[in-house]
Protein backbone atom coordinates (compact mmCIF):
# COMPACT_ATOMS: atom_id res chain seq x y z
CA UNK A 1 0.00 0.00 0.00
CA UNK A 2 1.45 3.08 -0.95
CA UNK A 3 1.43 5.95 1.96
CA UNK A 4 -1.62 8.54 0.82
CA UNK A 5 1.02 11.38 0.34
CA UNK A 6 4.42 10.53 -1.76
CA UNK A 7 6.47 13.32 -2.99
CA UNK A 8 9.67 12.05 -4.53
CA UNK A 9 12.44 13.86 -5.81
CA UNK A 10 10.37 16.80 -6.43
CA UNK A 11 12.63 19.93 -8.52
CA UNK A 12 10.77 23.09 -9.28
CA UNK A 13 11.75 25.96 -10.87
CA UNK A 14 9.69 29.61 -11.16
CA UNK A 15 9.47 31.60 -14.60
CA UNK A 16 10.49 34.86 -13.60
CA UNK A 17 11.79 37.57 -16.10
CA UNK A 18 15.24 37.38 -14.82
CA UNK A 19 15.20 33.65 -15.80
CA UNK A 20 14.43 30.99 -14.24
CA UNK A 21 14.36 30.37 -10.10
CA UNK A 22 15.15 27.02 -8.92
CA UNK A 23 12.99 27.12 -5.36
CA UNK A 24 12.89 23.28 -4.65
CA UNK A 25 15.69 20.73 -5.71
CA UNK A 26 15.40 17.21 -4.44
CA UNK A 27 12.20 17.35 -2.18
CA UNK A 28 11.09 13.99 -0.49
CA UNK A 29 8.07 13.35 1.86
CA UNK A 30 5.83 10.48 2.22
CA UNK A 31 2.70 11.05 5.13
CA UNK A 32 0.87 7.27 5.83
CA UNK A 33 -3.24 7.93 5.68
CA UNK A 34 -4.27 9.69 9.20
CA UNK A 35 -0.90 10.95 9.99
CA UNK A 36 0.68 14.67 10.09
CA UNK A 37 3.82 15.93 8.60
CA UNK A 38 5.20 19.04 9.73
CA UNK A 39 7.31 20.61 7.32
CA UNK A 40 9.80 23.35 8.52
CA UNK A 41 12.19 25.51 6.56
CA UNK A 42 13.27 28.99 6.05
CA UNK A 43 11.64 31.55 4.74
CA UNK A 44 10.93 31.74 1.06
CA UNK A 45 12.54 28.25 0.81
CA UNK A 46 9.37 26.87 -1.69
CA UNK A 47 7.08 25.79 1.70
CA UNK A 48 3.58 27.51 0.15
CA UNK A 49 4.99 25.76 -3.14
CA UNK A 50 5.03 22.48 -2.15
CA UNK A 51 1.22 22.93 -0.52
CA UNK A 52 0.63 24.46 -4.28
CA UNK A 53 2.30 21.27 -5.95
CA UNK A 54 -0.25 18.91 -3.41
CA UNK A 55 -3.23 20.61 -3.80
CA UNK A 56 -2.87 19.89 -8.00
CA UNK A 57 -2.85 23.75 -8.28
CA UNK A 58 0.66 23.65 -9.99
CA UNK A 59 2.74 20.92 -11.53
CA UNK A 60 6.54 19.82 -10.49
CA UNK A 61 9.21 20.59 -13.21
CA UNK A 62 10.75 16.79 -12.46
CA UNK A 63 9.80 14.46 -9.57
CA UNK A 64 6.31 13.02 -8.53
CA UNK A 65 3.63 14.26 -6.30
CA UNK A 66 0.96 11.15 -5.87
CA UNK A 67 -2.31 11.07 -3.76
CA UNK A 68 -3.12 7.25 -2.95
CA UNK A 69 -0.85 6.40 -5.81
CA UNK A 70 -2.27 8.62 -8.48
CA UNK A 71 -0.25 11.54 -10.07
CA UNK A 72 -1.87 14.61 -8.85
CA UNK A 73 -2.45 16.56 -12.08
CA UNK A 74 -5.20 18.97 -11.20
CA UNK A 75 -7.08 20.48 -8.33
CA UNK A 76 -9.64 18.43 -6.50
CA UNK A 77 -12.05 18.91 -4.09
CA UNK A 78 -10.37 16.14 -1.99
CA UNK A 79 -7.99 18.54 -0.26
CA UNK A 80 -8.55 21.36 2.37
CA UNK A 81 -6.58 24.35 3.04
CA UNK A 82 -6.15 26.82 5.50
CA UNK A 83 -3.67 29.70 5.45
CA UNK A 84 -2.09 32.39 7.73
CA UNK A 85 -4.65 34.88 6.97
CA UNK A 86 -7.88 33.36 6.92
CA UNK A 87 -9.95 34.53 3.69
CA UNK A 88 -13.96 34.30 5.45
CA UNK A 89 -16.63 35.97 3.28
CA UNK A 90 -17.87 39.38 5.52
CA UNK A 91 -21.31 39.46 3.94
CA UNK A 92 -21.62 35.75 5.64
CA UNK A 93 -22.22 34.44 8.67
CA UNK A 94 -19.89 32.48 10.05
CA UNK A 95 -21.57 29.11 10.02
CA UNK A 96 -22.50 30.30 6.26
CA UNK A 97 -19.14 30.29 5.85
CA UNK A 98 -18.14 27.21 7.10
CA UNK A 99 -20.80 25.32 4.86
CA UNK A 100 -19.27 26.68 1.61
CA UNK A 101 -17.42 24.05 0.77
CA UNK A 102 -20.57 21.47 1.22
CA UNK A 103 -22.23 23.67 -1.13
CA UNK A 104 -19.72 23.11 -3.51
CA UNK A 105 -18.82 19.57 -3.19
CA UNK A 106 -22.48 18.14 -1.75
CA UNK A 107 -24.67 20.41 -4.01
CA UNK A 108 -28.22 17.97 -2.80
CA UNK A 109 -27.33 17.42 1.03
CA UNK A 110 -30.22 19.18 2.61
CA UNK A 111 -29.41 22.74 4.34
CA UNK A 112 -30.79 21.12 7.72
CA UNK A 113 -27.27 18.16 7.44
CA UNK A 114 -24.87 21.22 6.29
CA UNK A 115 -25.68 23.30 9.26
CA UNK A 116 -25.59 19.97 12.19
CA UNK A 117 -22.08 19.02 10.13
CA UNK A 118 -20.93 22.53 10.59
CA UNK A 119 -22.32 22.81 14.08
CA UNK A 120 -20.81 19.84 14.93
CA UNK A 121 -17.43 21.04 14.13
CA UNK A 122 -18.11 24.89 15.59
CA UNK A 123 -18.78 22.94 18.85
CA UNK A 124 -15.70 21.07 18.69
CA UNK A 125 -13.76 24.11 17.96
CA UNK A 126 -14.87 26.14 20.65
CA UNK A 127 -17.30 28.36 18.63
CA UNK A 128 -20.98 27.50 19.63
CA UNK A 129 -22.98 30.60 19.84
CA UNK A 130 -21.04 32.67 17.41
CA UNK A 131 -22.34 30.99 14.48
CA UNK A 132 -24.87 33.89 13.43
CA UNK A 133 -21.75 36.58 13.82
CA UNK A 134 -19.94 38.06 10.94
CA UNK A 135 -16.41 37.71 10.86
CA UNK A 136 -15.35 40.82 11.60
CA UNK A 137 -16.83 40.64 14.72
CA UNK A 138 -14.88 37.85 15.62
CA UNK A 139 -11.20 38.18 16.96
CA UNK A 140 -8.18 36.82 15.13
CA UNK A 141 -8.14 33.21 17.05
CA UNK A 142 -11.64 32.85 16.27
CA UNK A 143 -11.70 33.82 12.75
CA UNK A 144 -8.88 30.92 12.34
CA UNK A 145 -11.19 28.76 14.36
CA UNK A 146 -13.61 29.09 11.57
CA UNK A 147 -11.39 28.69 8.87
CA UNK A 148 -9.91 24.92 10.01
CA UNK A 149 -13.93 24.00 10.18
CA UNK A 150 -14.38 25.76 6.87
CA UNK A 151 -11.46 23.52 5.35
CA UNK A 152 -12.58 20.20 6.82
CA UNK A 153 -15.93 20.60 6.51
CA UNK A 154 -16.11 18.32 3.36
CA UNK A 155 -14.00 15.87 5.55
CA UNK A 156 -11.27 16.05 2.59
CA UNK A 157 -8.55 13.38 2.54
CA UNK A 158 -5.80 15.72 2.73
CA UNK A 159 -5.47 18.71 4.93
CA UNK A 160 -3.12 21.73 4.08
CA UNK A 161 -2.16 24.32 6.61
CA UNK A 162 0.27 27.16 5.12
CA UNK A 163 1.18 28.49 8.35
CA UNK A 164 -1.89 28.71 10.15
CA UNK A 165 -1.18 29.66 13.30
CA UNK A 166 1.92 32.13 12.45
CA UNK A 167 -0.26 35.62 12.76
CA UNK A 168 -1.32 34.83 16.05
CA UNK A 169 -0.15 35.87 19.60
CA UNK A 170 1.55 32.81 21.80
CA UNK A 171 -1.32 32.32 23.89
CA UNK A 172 -3.76 31.86 20.86
CA UNK A 173 -1.41 29.72 19.06
CA UNK A 174 -1.14 27.62 22.03
CA UNK A 175 -5.07 27.54 22.41
CA UNK A 176 -4.99 26.41 18.87
CA UNK A 177 -2.51 23.76 19.01
CA UNK A 178 -4.42 22.02 21.37
CA UNK A 179 -7.80 22.96 19.61
CA UNK A 180 -5.75 21.13 16.82
CA UNK A 181 -5.39 17.83 18.52
CA UNK A 182 -8.92 17.69 19.70
CA UNK A 183 -10.35 17.69 15.99
CA UNK A 184 -8.12 15.11 14.92
CA UNK A 185 -9.25 13.06 17.75
CA UNK A 186 -12.74 13.34 15.76
CA UNK A 187 -12.05 13.88 12.14
CA UNK A 188 -9.56 11.45 10.01
CA UNK A 189 -7.54 13.45 8.36
CA UNK A 190 -3.86 13.24 7.03
CA UNK A 191 -2.30 16.64 7.17
CA UNK A 192 0.78 18.64 5.99
CA UNK A 193 1.33 21.56 8.57
CA UNK A 194 4.41 24.28 7.20
CA UNK A 195 5.42 26.20 9.94
CA UNK A 196 8.37 28.00 11.37
CA UNK A 197 7.58 27.29 14.91
CA UNK A 198 9.52 23.74 16.06
CA UNK A 199 7.86 23.86 19.02
CA UNK A 200 4.53 23.73 17.24
CA UNK A 201 5.70 20.86 14.40
CA UNK A 202 6.76 18.37 17.83
CA UNK A 203 3.70 19.38 19.03
CA UNK A 204 1.63 18.84 16.27
CA UNK A 205 3.55 16.63 13.86
CA UNK A 206 3.93 13.04 13.84
CA UNK A 207 7.00 13.24 11.81
CA UNK A 208 9.06 16.99 11.22
CA UNK A 209 10.35 17.09 7.70
CA UNK A 210 12.87 19.69 7.22
CA UNK A 211 13.99 21.77 4.57
CA UNK A 212 16.89 23.81 3.37
CA UNK A 213 19.61 25.11 1.02
CA UNK A 214 18.26 27.15 -1.74
CA UNK A 215 17.05 25.67 -3.90
CA UNK A 216 15.52 23.95 -0.99
CA UNK A 217 15.69 20.00 -0.49
CA UNK A 218 14.76 17.34 2.33
CA UNK A 219 17.75 17.49 5.03
CA UNK A 220 15.93 15.16 7.19
CA UNK A 221 12.71 13.39 8.68
CA UNK A 222 12.20 13.14 12.33
CA UNK A 223 10.05 10.84 13.26
CA UNK A 224 7.77 12.21 16.42
CA UNK A 225 6.51 10.41 19.63
CA UNK A 226 4.86 12.25 21.92
CA UNK A 227 1.98 10.46 24.11
CA UNK A 228 -1.67 12.27 22.21
CA UNK A 229 -2.65 12.94 25.23
CA UNK A 230 0.30 15.14 26.25
CA UNK A 231 -0.81 18.44 28.05
CA UNK A 232 1.18 21.65 26.94
CA UNK A 233 3.92 22.26 29.11
CA UNK A 234 6.03 23.45 27.28
CA UNK A 235 4.76 27.25 27.16
CA UNK A 236 7.54 29.58 27.46
CA UNK A 237 7.83 31.10 30.81
CA UNK A 238 10.87 33.72 30.68
CA UNK A 239 12.77 34.11 34.46
CA UNK A 240 12.87 37.22 36.49
CA UNK A 241 17.03 37.60 35.04
CA UNK A 242 16.08 36.88 31.47
CA UNK A 243 13.23 39.85 31.71
CA UNK A 244 15.99 41.97 32.84
CA UNK A 245 17.97 41.29 29.84
CA UNK A 246 14.79 41.89 27.84
CA UNK A 247 14.34 45.30 29.32
P1 LIG B 1 7.92 29.90 1.58
O1 LIG B 1 6.48 29.54 1.63
O2 LIG B 1 8.83 28.82 2.12
O3 LIG B 1 8.23 31.21 2.24
P2 LIG B 1 7.47 30.12 -1.32
O4 LIG B 1 7.15 28.74 -1.78
O5 LIG B 1 6.33 31.05 -1.15
O6 LIG B 1 8.36 30.04 0.03
O7 LIG B 1 8.49 30.81 -2.32
C1 LIG B 1 9.76 30.24 -2.63
C2 LIG B 1 10.52 31.18 -3.55
O8 LIG B 1 9.84 31.26 -4.79
C3 LIG B 1 10.61 32.61 -3.04
O9 LIG B 1 11.87 33.11 -3.41
C4 LIG B 1 9.51 33.33 -3.76
O10 LIG B 1 9.82 34.68 -3.94
C5 LIG B 1 9.47 32.60 -5.10
N1 LIG B 1 8.13 32.54 -5.69
C6 LIG B 1 7.00 32.08 -5.10
N2 LIG B 1 5.96 32.11 -5.95
C7 LIG B 1 6.44 32.60 -7.12
C8 LIG B 1 5.84 32.88 -8.40
N3 LIG B 1 4.56 32.63 -8.63
N4 LIG B 1 6.66 33.39 -9.36
C9 LIG B 1 7.95 33.63 -9.13
N5 LIG B 1 8.58 33.39 -7.96
C10 LIG B 1 7.83 32.88 -6.96
MG1 LIG C 1 4.87 30.45 2.53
Amino acid sequence: MPDLIEITDVRHAYKTPAGPLPVLDGLTLSVPEGAFAAVVGPSGCGKSTLTRLVAGLMRPDAGEVRLHGSPVTSPRSTVGMAFQNPVLLEWRSILDNVILPLEIVAPRMPRRDRVARAMELLDLVGLAGFENKRPSELSGGMRQRASLCRAIVHRPEVLILDEPFGALDNFTREDLWQTMRDLRRQEPFTAILITHDLRESVFLGDQVVVLSGRPARTQYVLDVDLPADREIDILYQPKAGEMLHLL
